[in-house]
């Protein structure tokens, strides 16, 4: 990945390839076709394939598969599925390149994060497999009459809907785990960015996964997504996008008592107090907003500053986020690529004269480059109130909007006026407070002193509108498979006997 030359070279053929097949739906290990879509780059709007059109019929199809597929799947031993879901994560790796140069042409996330994105998600399945042999485990709860066990059974077939950004590594994310349990998926990828999805699935089946074990319909959220949360043989529904989406599945699967887990959006705080370490908050608080065009639901996008340094630290910032490189996301130089597609680059640049009208000030960026594609540039809004739209609302692009604070209260009241609560981030060297602030904190992950490190085996989620649920470790579990409980009784303990005298 060493230039934007021998990037786009390498490129080429995959996409040529694309633009010969297409991308197909996947069905019990074949390909099914119909009507199709358009898939557009977001660099320069250029055609990378058509894509088929999932339907209800489609989803009937696929959930079927994954049904006929489970009983097998779901009986395999967690050793033998331990070993296929190791054979997938040796077969990501070595199609990193890829899947790295094809998400970042899909996406337009630039492919220094992109290739991390692709080894991430070999991480995934790697992890996931590990586990898989100890999945059913259960517990042993004797009372005085019986011996009472408990263990763990796959939930049966369920439905994976991923959303546009990072999306290779969200859906790996959310199927690996599923598949380690011991369930089968019907996957609806985000309409936006399909190649990576067709990529992983092959990826799979060559590694050696039974057909029908892993499904993929593509579509729209309102055809084939819909038609996915309210299919009665899929018995749960993994969700990665928009909170007002998430209430749009709760009631589509209601109906069918769908068992629902949600990763939804944020507006995250990073609370930066003036015994920080400055020029390490400084570099998280960059690094948090405008890593993966700020098309993050963990980005931290509201900066709270305390008074006292505030003028310094929202000068150091502007001048960073004014030098952020902004450019072809196959370039490993660029640093913010375009935004996925118009409708949301319309979205995203709505907001600079939002910030103008509510009497912020736009430190930095609020305007576009030239030139095809969704491009903005790096903007940075201060003097906000957190009553303002840019504070209350997700932008999800490389947006930063900075509210001063004046004392810890202040700071609390203001990082938890929101609907929002999936991540906060707090700098301060005061450990004490710091204890004191991430207990007030509503927010399902905090991190104090440092930026998003993800440790798979720790819980991801978050509280309020940012979802419900909790992945990672053995919440994954808990969300694909039903605890059973069996009593033996060891002895001949008394039974009421009704209807005898
Ligand atoms: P989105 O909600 O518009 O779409 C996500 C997926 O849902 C897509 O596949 C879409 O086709 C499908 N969908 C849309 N309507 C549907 C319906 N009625 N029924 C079933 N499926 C439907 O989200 P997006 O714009 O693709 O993604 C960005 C959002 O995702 C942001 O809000 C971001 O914060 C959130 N996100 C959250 C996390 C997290 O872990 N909390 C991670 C990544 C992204």
């Amino acid at each position: 990945m060493t230039d934007l030359a021998s990037n786009t070279a390498k490129l080429a053929p995959h996409l040529a390839a694309l633009r010969e097949t297409g991308i197909a739906h996947r069905i019990g290990g074949q390909d099914v076709t119909g009507a199709t879509f358009t898939n557009h780059s977001p660099v320069d709007d250029s055609v990378i394939c058509e894509v088929a059109r999932g339907t209800a019929s489609d989803i009937d199809a696929a959930a079927q598969a994954a049904k006929d597929a489970f009983p097998a799947w779901r009986d395999m031993s967690g050793t033998a599925r331990k070993k296929l879901l190791h054979a997938v994560a040796d077969a990501i790796e070595a199609n990193a390149e890829k899947i790295a140069l094809c998400e970042a042409w899909d996406t337009g996330q630039p492919i220094r994060f992109m290739a991390k994105a692709a080894l991430r998600g070999a991480e995934n399945f790697r992890f996931f497999a590990d586990r898989a042999p100890a999945a059913r485990d259960g517990q042993h709860l004797p009372s005085p009459t019986l011996m009472n066990v408990t263990t763990r059974v796959p939930i049966g077939p369920v439905g994976v809907i991923t959303p546009w950004n990072t999306p290779f590594m969200l859906s790996t994310w959310k199927i690996a785990p599923a598949l380690a349990a011991g369930c089968t998926v019907v996957h609806k990828p985000a309409e936006f960015s399909p190649v990576t999805a067709r990529l992983l699935i092959e990826i799979a089946e060559e590694a050696g996964l039974p057909p029908g074990v892993w499904n993929m319909v593509n579509g729209f959220g309102e055809e084939a997504g819909k038609a996915l949360t309210e299919h009665p043989a899929i018995k749960a529904i993994a969700f990665v996008g928009e909170s007002k989406t998430g209430s749009m599945i709760q009631a589509q699967g209601a109906p069918t008592l769908k068992r629902v887990h949600f990763e939804l959006g944020g507006k995250n705080p990073v609370v930066v107090f003036d015994d920080a370490d400055l020029p390490r908050a400084l570099d998280a608080a960059i690094f948090m907003l405008y890593s993966l065009n700020g098309e993050r639901c963990t980005s931290s996008s509201r900066l709270l500053v305390q008074e006292s340094i505030a003028e310094q630290f929202e000068a150091d910032l502007a001048a960073r986020v004014s030098n952020i490189r902004v450019g072809n996301p196959l370039d490993p130089q660029t640093e913010v690529g375009p935004l996925i597609h118009e409708t949301h680059w319309k979205k995203v640049t709505s907001y600079f004269d939002k910030a103008k009208a509510e009497g912020a000030t736009i430190s930095a960026g609020g305007t576009c480059p030239g030139g095809p594609g969704h491009f903005v540039n790096p903007t940075f809004f201060t003097g906000a109130s957190n009553q303002m739209a840019i504070a209350q609302e997700e932008i999800f692009g490389p947006v930063l909007t900075a509210i001063r604070f004046k004392d810890e209260a202040e700071a609390l009241q203001i990082a938890n006026d929101i609907p929002y609560g999936l991540t906060a981030y707090v700098w301060t060297q005061d450990i004490t407070r710091a204890m004191r602030f991430t207990g007030g904190l509503e927010a399902g992950m905090i991190w104090v002193n440092s930026e998003n490190v993800r440790h798979l085996p720790t819980p991801f989620g978050g509280v309020k509108a940012s979802g419900i649920g909790r992945d990672g470790g053995d919440w994954s579990f808990e969300f694909y498979m039903e605890q059973k409980h069996i009593g033996f009784a060891t002895g001949t303990h008394k039974i009421p006997r009704l209807g005898t005298s």
